[in-house]
């Protein structure tokens, strides 16, 4: 058995789960010593008016870090929305679908999902699905057969059951389409520069890499606020959020706070290119570990697999169970993957450092050791 280095054991365990995901060790012990008290307000943030000047000194500061960040163009809005990446596949078309119909392209369960529910909202057509393959690979976008008169493209540019990743995004203007593509990043946001110039609208849920549930970021280019159907509820409207900073009615002001101490952290990484760097070389480290192994495997196209969700599957499948409370007992926890799927699943957002899928690596070759 490898033993840990006593500086990993001394801290808490690493957490692989897919979402609510680990956040920054850093982010939770400042949000603890300001919990009873905001930099002397006498306020937890829980506690303070969205419409308060505190508030607002958190909300301005969090809003100019995400634009930094993220390079969002001046053009984009930044609205802070609740209802999670799932209310989206209903908030999208009812802003969104003015032309009654929007294209999908299926890669995974949550764009098959998002289909589904626009469905509810306007007519659906799925340009492309990679369902037939078993969702391990990316359909060619060359290949896909868009609508001329689609409100929008709808992809899931990060698989997070699934593991496939867009590395790139498609570029819509050139296969011929001037719809805006709307992107769902809920599992890879902020651990990659984005394309704005190919992107009218991006959701994500912040549980995987921006901070606690609860919390929603839609980044939308500005001329598509004004589309919304009728039907659509007030406080889903883009256009009534931007109009008012997203304080339509109360925003998740506690959530938005801590997603804004997570920016400050990511700042403090180096920024989204320094993050992306790690991020290529956790996942470098993790597939070449499962390549090279006789007990497991990831099935995934080597040019789509996610960097963030890494899911694999022993060889052996009677022995999932001792290969998960093995990990536990090595300190790594919620590598179970999805049931859609089954096997495991190795989440490694942005606050999981190096030192934790080293970890888990030491651990997958002691396994395979042992059982091989
Ligand atoms: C987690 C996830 C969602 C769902 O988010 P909820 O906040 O649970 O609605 C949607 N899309 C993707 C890609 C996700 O990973």
């Amino acid at each position: 058995m490898t033993t840990l280095p006593k500086k990993i054991l001394m801290n808490r365990p690493f957490n692989f789960g897919a979402g609510p995901a680990t956040l920054p060790q850093e982010v939770l012990s400042e949000a603890a010593s300001e919990m009873l008290d905001w930099h002397g307000s006498g306020m937890s943030v829980m506690e303070m008016s969205h419409r308060g000047s505190e508030f607002g000194i958190i909300y301005e500061q969090v809003q100019t870090d995400l634009r930094e960040l993220l390079a969002v163009p001046a053009h984009f809005k930044i609205l802070f929305m609740q209802g999670g990446g799932q209310a989206q596949n209903a908030i999208v078309p009812l802003n969104l679908a003015r032309a009654g119909s929007a294209d999908f392209v299926v890669t995974g369960s949550w764009s098959e999902r998002s289909q589904q529910e626009a469905r509810k909202y306007c007519s659906v057509n799925v340009a492309a699905s990679s369902e037939p393959g078993s969702f391990i690979s990316l359909p060619e976008p060359a290949s896909w057969k868009l609508n001329p008169t689609a409100s929008y493209v709808h992809i899931c540019s990060n698989e997070t059951i699934h593991g496939v990743e867009f590395h790139e995004l498609p570029d819509l203007k050139a296969l011929g389409s001037d719809a805006p593509l709307v992107i769902d990043f809920s599992s890879h946001v902020a651990s990659r520069p984005v394309d704005w110039s190919r992107v009218g609208l991006a959701f994500g849920g912040a549980q995987k890499n921006l901070g606690p549930a609860g919390l929603t970021l839609v980044i939308v280019r500005e001329d598509l606020l004004d589309r919304a159907l009728p039907i659509c509820p007030s406080a889903f409207n883009y256009q009534l959020l931007a109009d008012n900073q997203s304080m339509f009615n109360t925003p998740p002001s506690y959530a938005i706070y801590i997603a804004g101490l997570v920016f400050q952290w990511l700042k403090r990484q180096g920024g989204i290119a320094a993050m992306e760097a790690r991020n290529q070389a956790k996942a470098a480290l993790l597939y070449d570990t499962i390549d090279h192994s006789r007990l497991y495997y990831n099935q995934v196209a080597h040019n789509c697999r996610s960097r963030m969700n890494v899911p694999f599957f022993l060889r052996d499948e009677n022995l999932n169970a001792a290969f998960l409370a093995g990990a536990r007992d090595h300190h790594l926890l919620q590598l179970k993957g999805h049931k859609l799927v089954g096997g495991m699943r190795a989440s490694i957002y942005n606050a999981m450092p190096l030192e934790g899928v080293q970890a888990l690596v030491a651990y997958l070759l002691d396994f395979e050791k042992m059982h091989g």
